[in-house]
């Protein structure tokens, strides 16, 4: 495609071309409804199948069983952070939080104003890079949450945390659908669409329908899950056109065979990147301190100074390597590369750190 570069972007981010190119060719007219997707009521026939569909295939590609409601909601993934304790901290209001990074301490936060947040592990203190492995946890709480992927930092959990019957609330806002999990295990998944799933505008919420009984009577209608299943994500308008995007994904997904080979495709790609650095003899550093809580998704890394990251970052991006900064909170680069992120962008950065390195 002309003029595209390699996006590295932590979010928004890289879309699949063939998504994009489907997107463009049903603009003016979707399917033969004379308007765009962009343009039609939310009520329509079209567009009604348009989110069923959406939801079908979801279902499909992580084998999400009738126990639980998908629903696709507004307000990004920071909004999850109040609804999730508003919804199911009660009764004993009380619950469980891993604090691995920023994300996760603003969703602390905001369970605070709830209840009573018992951390039960972090590694702030290691400016978090590192995924604790041991937790203690609150025999009385009403769930476990944690981020199964940190954008920031760098880190991504390989397995979920072992929390017996209590439920398990994950934020995979940067790593959703990067493999096949077991929604079984969990009592709810949210994840803001535009990391990993699709444009920015919708966030995904799986629920067990089991726990909406917990939900306090005097939750504002909006902010109540039961207000959203019951509607199926049409109480108001729903984030429309992202839906309908996000539905493209998942095709795409469907389309080259599922979760697992999503999977092995992205070991692939990260690979490629982490083994030239841990061989670049110190040139390029991963942030993360052991090997095994590197994330697949969002690699983070520092040349050996501060002069050397800037001069890295901007020739790289006039040599078509976009969004390689990497958060203020941490410095250094960042490389994103999400489910879309083409494999040979990232074998053609690693030859730019090489050509970078003997320069340097
Ligand atoms: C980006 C991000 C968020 C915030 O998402 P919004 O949709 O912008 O609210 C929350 N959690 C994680 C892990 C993220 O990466």
């Amino acid at each position: 495609m002309e003029n595209r570069v390699y996006n590295f972007s932590a979010g928004p981010a890289v879309l699949p071309e063939e998504v994009l190119k489907d997107a463009q060719t049903d603009l003016m007219n979707y399917k033969g409804a004379g308007m765009s997707v962009l343009e039609m009521s939310h009520r329509s026939k079209t567009y009604d199948k348009i989110i069923v569909e959406a939801e079908a295939d979801l279902r499909k590609l992580l084998n999400i069983s009738d126990d639980y409601a998908v629903l696709f909601l507004q307000g990004g993934a920071t909004l999850q952070f109040s609804m999730v304790p508003m919804n199911i901290m009660a009764p004993a209001n009380k619950a469980d939080y891993i604090i691995t990074g920023s994300w996760a301490k603003k969703a602390a936060k905001e369970a605070k104003r709830v209840g009573t947040v018992n951390i039960a592990a972090t590694s702030e203190e290691q400016n978090f890079n590192f995924i604790p492995k041991e937790y203690k946890f609150d025999p009385e709480a009403s769930y476990v949450h944690f981020t199964s992927n940190n954008t920031i930092f760098g880190t991504q959990f390989r397995t979920e945390p072992e929390v017996g019957n209590v439920p398990l609330v994950c934020d995979t806002s940067s790593d959703m659908l990067h493999k096949f999990i077991d929604v079984n295990k969990y009592g709810l998944i949210y994840a803001g669409a535009q990391k990993n799933m699709g444009p920015a505008g919708c966030t995904l919420v799986i629920v067990k329908k089991s726990l909406l009984e917990r939900i306090p009577d005097t939750t504002h209608t909006y902010l109540n899950y039961k207000t959203h299943v019951e509607k199926d994500s049409m109480y108001n308008t729903p984030p429309a056109f992202s839906v309908y995007v996000m539905g493209l994904v998942y095709k795409w997904l469907l389309n080259l065979g599922g979760l697992d080979v999503m999977e092995k495709m992205n070991e692939e790609k990260a690979a490629i990147l982490y083994d030239y650095m841990d061989d670049s003899d110190g040139f390029y550093n991963a942030t993360v301190a052991n090997k095994e809580d590197r994330s697949l998704m969002n690699v983070t890394f520092r040349l050996p100074n501060e002069e050397l990251d800037k001069a890295f970052i901007a020739q790289a991006a006039a040599k078509g390597f976009s969004g390689l900064k990497g958060h203020r909170s941490v410095g250094g680069c960042r490389a994103s590369i999400y489910n879309a992120f083409p494999k040979q962008g990232v074998a053609a950065l690693v030859e730019f750190m090489k050509e970078f390195k003997s320069k340097n």
